[in-house]
Order: structure tokens, then sequence, then C-alpha cells
């Protein structure tokens, strides 16, 4: 069957949070794959955008500014909402971001301390050690720990460890929807529902979150998503029709070799007919419509 990828990727992440490539790494990886347009969403900060933008800029490379807000939703469920086309010096943004890093810290003492109760000690200074910027610290960050120190074999640390319900999972209050998407709004972006497959929902919770998300003023959803399987992107882009919210596409692009598959800078195309959030922050359709052969 003939494939198509568009060279736009709206989500994906650096050693800003919990990526393993720096800022311009990852832009140079993005444009020799192909990119025309490259988003910056690190989890909860805006801090690599400048630096992204100027080096787009040299590449020749359509850069959208991006942040990936982690919500929790009615209580205990974690979701994340990118915001793309944001303001990177929007002082409400900027605050709000730094408060929700600060809790990282906390959190992450709390993994640790957890973690020691099944006889594994270090996990703090030990995933410190390998994130760049203290503040974003990350299960990411523990995972590598984990299966560097021998705890957990490669790929499994989340399973064994980090995942909900396990030892080293601990609740964390992050931000409401309603102000993860008024801050991006605020600030000039659009939001949108990051990897809604992976949350597992049935159909009606889904449809739940999606109709506060919109009347929070909300906009799009991933219909593409490297942790999406193909069943994933037809139920998403169902989802879309009914809801009239407006498909988007990101590689969620992390590091080389992991369990996601696509890669920075392109995603494959969207199934016909869906709207999309490329006209809101500034796509040419043509880019689109044109999606190229591979
Ligand atoms: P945090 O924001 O610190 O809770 O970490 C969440 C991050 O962990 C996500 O953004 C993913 O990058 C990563 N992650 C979540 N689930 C898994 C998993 N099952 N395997 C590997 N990485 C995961
Ligand atoms: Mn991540
Ligand atoms: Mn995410
Ligand atoms: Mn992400």
């Amino acid at each position: 069957m003939e494939k198509k990828f568009i060279p736009i990727d709206l989500h994906c992440h650096s050693t800003h949070s919990d990526g393993s490539l720096s800022v311009s790494e990852v832009m140079n990886l993005a444009k020799s794959n192909g990119a025309l347009y490259q988003a910056l969403t690190d989890h909860d900060t805006v801090e690599g955008i400048s630096e992204a933008r100027k080096i787009c800029q040299q590449l020749a490379l359509n850069f959208i500014s991006g942040v990936e807000i982690s919500v929790t939703w009615h209580h205990n469920t974690l979701i994340h909402i990118v915001g793309l086309g944001i303001d990177e010096n929007n002082q409400q943004l900027v605050e709000e971001l730094a408060k929700l890093r600060t809790s990282r810290i906390e959190r992450a003492k709390r993994i640790a301390h957890n973690l020691t109760k099944v006889g594994i000690h270090g996990a703090f200074e030990g995933a410190m050690a390998l994130c760049e910027h203290p503040e974003a610290i990350s299960r990411t960050h523990f995972g590598k720990w984990l299966v560097d120190a021998g705890h957990a074999k490669p790929g499994k640390a989340f399973e064994k460890f980090l995942a909900p319900g396990k030892v080293g999972y601990t609740q964390q209050s992050w931000a409401s929807l309603e102000n993860a998407v008024k801050w991006i709004t605020d600030s000039g972006g659009i939001a949108i529902i990051a990897h809604p497959s992976r949350y597992k929902f049935t159909r009606t919770k889904l449809l739940k979150l999606i109709d506060e998300f919109k009347n929070y003023g909300g906009i799009g959803i991933e219909v593409i998503s490297s942790s999406h399987s193909l069943q994933d992107e037809e139920n998403i882009a169902s989802i879309c029709r009914v809801s009239g919210l407006l498909a988007s596409v990101g590689s969620d692009f992390h590091q080389e070799e992991s369990y996601r598959t696509i890669r920075p800078g392109k995603n494959k195309a969207l199934p016909n007919g869906l709207d999309t959030v490329f006209s809101h922050i500034g796509i040419a359709p043509e880019i689109y419509t044109h999606g190229e052969q591979c």
C-alpha cells in the first residue's frame, strides 16, 4: 500500500525535559529527516524555545513554539495537554510552569523514598545525574537509572516500578485541565489533547474529557502519535468527526531506539477528510495536501 508522510512534527522533546538530545541535536535531526515545520513541546517548560527558534532560523526550518503540560484530571488521572504557538515570555505561563517543575523535585524525592521500600537506594541522586535540568526530573530519568543500575531490564522499568500502582509511582497534583488550557490560550496558543489512546479510556470517558476540554477552549487532538496503532488512529479520527476537534500529528520523539516509532520531523499523513490544527499555527495547507511519498 502507498504510504505518505507529511513534513510536520507538532510534538517533540529535548534535554530540557526527558528527551535525550539537546535542542540543537533534535532540530538538526528533524531537518535531516525532511521536516518543514517542527515544534518543541517539552514537559512543563518553555525554556528551550528561544534557542530552538534561533537554531531553526539558521536551518531554514519553520519553528512552532510549544509545551506539553501535565494535568491531573478528575482527581487522579494523569493526562497531557500540548500547547502550540504559545508565547514563551507570557508571564502567567512561565510562572505556572515553574511551579509545576518545582513540584517535580518534591515528587522525585517521594519516588526515591518509595523505591527504598524494595531495597533500592540512591535513586534520587542517580536519576538527577541523568537529568540536565534538575527541575525537569521525570520518571523517564528514574527509568534510565533503574535500568543502568541493573534493577530493571531495558524497557521494563515502568511496568516493574514506575507505572500507576507500582511501588515507585506516587500521586501528584499537576495542573487542572481548565488551567492548562487557559495558560496556553491566554498566551496566544492552541490547546491539543496529547496521545489520547495512551490513556486507555472508554469512548464514553474520552468524549467526557473532550466535552470539558472544548468548554475550556481546547480545539485539537493528536490523531497521529508514536504510541498510536493504526486502529487507534482510525478511532481518534472518528472521534474528531463526532466532536469537531481538529486533528494534530506528533512524533513525541524522546530518543533514538525508543519504543516510539515515528522519527522526529515527519509524520504519517492523516486519514482523509479531517479538519486539522495546521492553519491555526500558520502551516500552509498545500504542505499537507501534497504529502510526499516515502
Ligand atoms: P513524568 O512526567 O515524570 O510522570 O514522566 C512521564 C514520561 O514518562 C512520559 O512523558 C513518557 O516520556 C515516559 N513514559 C510514560 N510511560 C512510559 C512507559 N510505559 N515506558 C517508557 N516511558 C514511559
Ligand atoms: Mn516524556
Ligand atoms: Mn505525553
Ligand atoms: Mn510528549
